[in-house]
């Protein structure tokens, strides 16, 4: 190396964040359980007409008579999600105790795919009210049934988390887990393309698996998608985008997983 490269390697050198050694060291150290070991710690409340609330925590399941099949439903599905064989949710939500601005919100967080995420001023402005970021974060931080309706994928525009419910470190956790679950799987004999947890995609055996990208990958190779479960590549923002080319939800998910890490 002569002296020129000397020289802008010197110039050009990032400098790391104090602290930045110490954290990294500290979050790899930490031996986190398993996702699915958490199902323990969920539970319902559910009604006739679906699951009123979800929490965290110490506590136990309350239903009563149509209630129970929906809080079983619920305790399943959390289970698949958790260990990364389900990408989605059937089991009914009942909101019907919530306010109508918290429900417009808790519609709109529903949208976001599996995977991706979206910001509170981005929730804001797609449900027309787009100086209420602060309101959308209150709404999303008092969301009674968590991971049901996704307010883990609604973060702020600074890349940091913002509150939740279950905790900024569960929060992290679930967003990785999105990140790592297969979207779409196919069946090599029956041409179908399902999302991850239906009924139909759980019936491929393991031999005849194939991972897509997208609903249009599959289709370029001549399989359709499920009638059950009716994959879509984009769920369509209210703005009349998809999500995923939709400006509003332009937040760079790799630099906001790397920031929560580092915090
Ligand atoms: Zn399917």
């Amino acid at each position: 190396m002569d002296r020129t490269d000397a020289t802008l390697r010197e110039l050009f050198a990032v400098q790391p964040p104090a602290g930045l050694d110490r954290r990294l060291r500290a979050a790899l150290r930490e031996e986190p359980r398993a996702l699915d070991a958490l199902i323990d710690r969920f539970h319902v409340e559910a009604s006739e007409r679906g699951i009123a609330r979800l929490l965290y925590g110490r506590g136990r399941d309350v239903a009563a008579g149509r209630g129970r099949r929906h809080a079983e439903q619920a305790r399943h599905e959390l289970a698949e999600y958790l260990a990364g064989r389900r990408t989605f949710f059937t089991v009914p939500v009942d909101l019907a105790g919530v306010a109508a601005f918290q429900d417009q919100v808790l519609a709109e967080a529903r949208r976001i795919p599996f995977g991706e995420v979206s910001s509170y001023a981005a929730l804001a402005r797609r449900i027309g009210h787009p100086r209420a970021a602060r309101a959308v974060g209150n709404a999303l931080g008092a969301n009674p049934v968590p991971v049901l309706v996704p307010c883990h994928r609604v973060i702020r525009g600074d890349g940091t988390w913002g509150h939740y419910a279950f905790g900024p470190a569960l929060k992290t956790r679930l967003l990785a887990l999105e990140r790592s679950t297969p979207l779409l799987v196919g069946s090599t004999s029956t041409r179908i393309v399902c999302r991850r947890g239906c009924r139909n995609e759980q019936r491929i055996g393991e031999s005849r698996r194939v991972v897509f990208a997208s609903v249009a990958d599959a289709a370029g190779v001549g399989y359709r998608p499920c009638e059950v479960c009716r994959p879509r590549d984009d769920a369509a923002c209210s703005c009349g985008n998809t999500a995923r080319s939709c400006g509003d939800t332009a937040v760079s998910y790799g630099d906001t997983a790397a920031l929560a890490l580092l915090r």
